[in-house]
């Protein structure tokens, strides 16, 4: 089973992704965590990504197609996966072509839900990239860039669209009935 998991930051993408890893018992990875992992390292480049998802943009594709790349190649991912986060451009989407995904989940909530929500894990768990600029930032990249992916899976017919703005549970049980329905 391999799953792509797109919504906006702060809708839920790696709750449900865990749970989908677990219930599929297919690894779980997610791009953002990768990113701050290497953002923690004292390097150049550990201190360039940094730079970049703590402003709220995106790295460049040629390094998230690379890194992604990297990952699945390890045996772990051969018999299926849950990404989180990528492909999250056109450009992503044209070098993921080859990988045949079975779903794609989107996981939709409101611009206003995705902000409080996110401005709210700044005030408890202080996630240094979680500023109020930088969110909203990652808002409109959202629409700019991740919106056309998601018009690309639907058109291709494995785009599976749930409502976030509801329970853990009720949310997963949704995702859950559409992939086993499809
Ligand atoms: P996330 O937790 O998935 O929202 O990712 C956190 C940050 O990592 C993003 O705001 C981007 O800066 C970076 N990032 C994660 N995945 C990608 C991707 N596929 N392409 C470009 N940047 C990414």
């Amino acid at each position: 089973m391999k799953i792509v998991l797109i919504g906006i930051q702060g809708s839920g993408k790696s709750t449900q992704g865990n749970l989908l890893a677990k219930r599929f018992k297919v690894p779980y990875l997610s791009t953002g965590h990768i990113f701050r992992e290497i953002a923690k390292q004292k390097t150049q480049f550990g201190r360039y990504i940094k730079e970049v998802i703590n402003s709220g943009a995106l790295v460049t594709n040629e390094i998230a197609i690379h890194t992604v790349f990297e990952y699945l190649k390890k045996p772990d991912y051969k018999n299926g996966f849950i990404l989180d986060g990528f492909p999250r451009t056109i450009t992503q989407v044209e070098a993921f072509n080859k990988e045949n995904i079975d779903h794609v989940v989107y996981i939709r909530i409101k611009d206003k839900s995705a902000l409080e929500r996110l401005l709210l894990r700044c005030a408890t768990e202080s996630r240094e990239d979680d500023t109020q600029k930088a969110i909203k930032k990652r808002i409109r990249m959202f629409h700019k860039h991740t919106k056309p992916v998601l018009k690309f899976y639907k058109y291709k017919g494995i785009l599976i669209e749930v409502n976030g703005e509801r329970s853990v549970e009720k949310i997963q049980e949704e995702i859950v009935q559409k992939i086993e329905k499809k």
